[in-house]
């Protein structure tokens, strides 16, 4: 391989840039090639590269986002589309592919692989932790000090008035963020997609947290909670069936997703593209680099696909017992 491509693809992350960052120096580390791909597979089969060298990539890694652009593509989906794709890929004389993104990113990755023999490495760039083969996604750190951040202010706001707050965080699938963010800003409870606290409980519980003394509580929902009732239909059942509080709804939403990457998720980025880099001149391909018991390690791209990630059940009783 004498040069290697490199584009964010999916849902963008806070750490993504700083990943762009590991691979271009990696690449001028060992001298060969980098072309950094705009929007994605988008930009892929457009031929719309840029060469990129070490200096490329100053003054990014504290920046959230990414500087590629990210984008979904319905046409990477049609073998029509990956043929292009390939095509501009041999044109430029680009020998491997970085993969920064999810789960449907590497399917897309695995899928262009299989059909074209071309060597690809996968990083995980989504902020929902939600990729086999690794304990923390890139993005998923800073995400977490971010809702940590916001559920403080809303404490403040929250404690002011009596009030309860149900507050909405990221995680369609998955409770991640939720029961993390949960424990670290004192919920009353936490609902997840991968346990149904079950309406009745949910209400007895507040209930009691207020008889005993508290005067204002905080419950954090996950996207795709079990309970299976929207944010605001879920105040409306409290605020009929508990007396005490004024019931109020915050939406994070999007402002999850941005912001500097925090010092955990710059540190894994960088190890995670020196990673990818170095797998893919050592001839490997198809494999999602992670990290595992502190260690940066290679995952197949199939299972990082398949497998399931599960929520510590040790958190779900941790959070129960704090919210005593
Ligand atoms: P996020 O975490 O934000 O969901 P993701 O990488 O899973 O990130 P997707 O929108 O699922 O995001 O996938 C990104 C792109 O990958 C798609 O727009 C599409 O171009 C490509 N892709 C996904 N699945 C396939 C597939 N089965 N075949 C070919 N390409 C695919």
């Amino acid at each position: 391989i004498k040069k290697i491509g490199v584009l964010t693809s999916g849902g963008d992350s806070p750490g993504m840039n700083a990943a762009i960052r590991s691979v271009v120096r990696t690449c001028a580390y060992h001298d060969i090639e980098c072309v950094g791909i705009y929007r994605g597979y988008e930009g892929l089969m457009e031929g719309d590269f840029k060469a990129m060298d070490a200096r490329s990539v100053k003054g990014i890694i504290n920046k959230g986002g990414t500087i590629l652009k990210s984008a979904r593509s319905k046409e990477f989906r049609t073998k029509e589309g990956r043929q292009q794709a390939y095509n501009k890929l041999i044109e430029a004389n680009v020998g491997g592919l970085v993969i920064i993104g999810g789960d449907g990113s590497f399917t897309g990755g695995l899928i262009f692989n299989q059909e074209f023999d071309f060597p690809v490495m996968g990083i995980p760039g989504t902020i929902d932790n939600d990729i086999f083969g690794t304990s923390h996604t890139l993005g998923f750190d800073t995400a977490l000090n971010t809702v940590v951040d916001a559920i403080d202010k809303i404490r403040d706001t929250a404690s002011s008035h009596n009030r309860l707050f149900f507050i909405e965080v990221m995680g369609r699938d998955v409770g991640h963020i939720a029961l993390n963010t949960g424990i670290a800003g004192g919920a009353e409870e936490i609902l997840i997609p991968e346990e149904d606290l079950g309406l009745d409980r949910l209400v007895e519980s507040l209930n009691k947290s207020r008889k005993s003394g508290k005067t204002s509580s905080i419950v954090i929902v996950a996207e795709g909670d079990k309970i299976g009732k929207n944010i605001f239909e879920l105040k409306d059942y409290v605020d009929e069936n508990m007396e005490g509080y004024d019931v109020r709804v915050s939406v994070l939403g999007h402002m999850q997703r941005g912001g500097a990457p925090s010092c955990f998720d710059r540190v894994l980025a960088s190890r995670m593209g020196v990673k990818a880099v170095e797998s893919l001149l050592e001839s490997k391909t198809n494999y999602m680099v992670g990290l595992l018991n502190n260690k940066i390690e290679l995952t197949p791209l199939d299972n990082a696909i398949k497998g399931k990630t599960k929520i510590n059940l040790e958190l779900l009783r941790v959070s129960d017992i704090m919210s005593t």
